[in-house]
């Protein structure tokens, strides 16, 4: 069978598994031919479809994210390692990057709680050279794709494991400028696409019966973190802003929100109020 065929049905199969079936056919295809996705396109259509390519869609059918099977996302315009170990960089986490740099523009040193693969720490010290950073998470397969990460970027960034839930994991990490958090915060039991609740990593994803336990948690430990005129980016589900925003008050915070692309309330923006 050639190329252009074995995507046609590849294309097909894949339907009833995601929304970008005929896209997700071509990156497993180009994967699999080691090719670019556009010189599959426009060179090798009519060539023998590789031996590779039924063992990818097989894996994509039983709802394998892309991602998991290349081993890479791109984020913010840039690559980076993923793995079943860390949360697959979302397009909508960008407005994170986005409110950091606009908040902050200068930082000296950044905070990344629960930085999984790296993605978002990583982007804001490629965009800010003069930045060193500090990434922690609970998980240590995590910390060593976002070690690899911070390396294939050339970025200065130590990644330690801590986990917010036990006392003293603040001890010495110092004061930042800007602290970034995209925690767990999904419900429980929201009925997720079976592309995330089972290849995803749950403690990436859940956050109790509300979604909002790892905010309770981890928001009030944030001021003792912060140097003066430091802020706090976090990313929020679109429903959780004024939650959100009450669990910050309660912590001596003001709150501004920034919208994704779609324009749900996506990053609440964090500075200790002067009062
Ligand atoms: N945005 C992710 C999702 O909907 C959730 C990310 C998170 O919990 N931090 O799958």
């Amino acid at each position: 069978m050639i190329v252009a065929d074995a995507l046609r049905d590849a294309a097909q199969r894949l339907q009833p598994v995601s929304d970008t079936a005929r896209l997700d056919a071509e990156l497993l295809m180009a994967h699999a031919l080691g090719a670019s996705r556009s010189d599959m396109l426009l060179r090798h259509m009519r060539d023998p479809a590789p031996e590779g390519f039924g063992a990818l869609t097989d894996r994509r059918a039983r709802h394998e994210p892309v991602a998991y099977i290349l081993g890479h996302q791109e984020f913010y315009g840039r690559n980076f390692e993923v793995g079943p170990a860390v949360l697959i960089p979302r397009a909508d986490s960008e407005t994170i990057v986005e409110a950091a740099l606009e908040a902050c523009p200068a930082p000296r040193r950044v905070l990344d709680c629960g930085v999984g693969s790296g993605a978002l720490l990583v982007t804001v010290l490629v965009e800010r050279p003069d930045a060193e950073g500090v990434g922690i998470d609970r998980s240590e397969d995590a910390l060593e794709i976002a070690r690899r990460n911070a390396a294939a970027h050339e970025c200065r960034a130590q990644m330690i494991r801590r986990d917010w839930h036990e006392p003293g994991w603040t001890a010495d990490l110092g004061r930042f400028d800007l602290i970034l958090a995209n925690p767990p915060y999904v419900e429980d039991d929201a009925p997720l696409d079976p592309n995330v609740r089972d290849w995803e990593p749950a403690g990436a994803l859940f956050a109790g019966a509300d979604g909002l336990a790892d905010y309770r948690v981890l928001i009030p430990q944030l001021p003792a973190l912060l140097a003066p005129g430091g802020v706090a980016v976090l990313e929020i589900g679109a429903t959780q802003a004024e939650a959100v925003a009450a669990i910050g008050a309660g912590a001596g915070f003001e709150t501004i929100l920034r919208a994704d692309l779609a324009g749900r309330p996506r990053a609440v923006i964090m500075r200790l109020g002067l009062g």
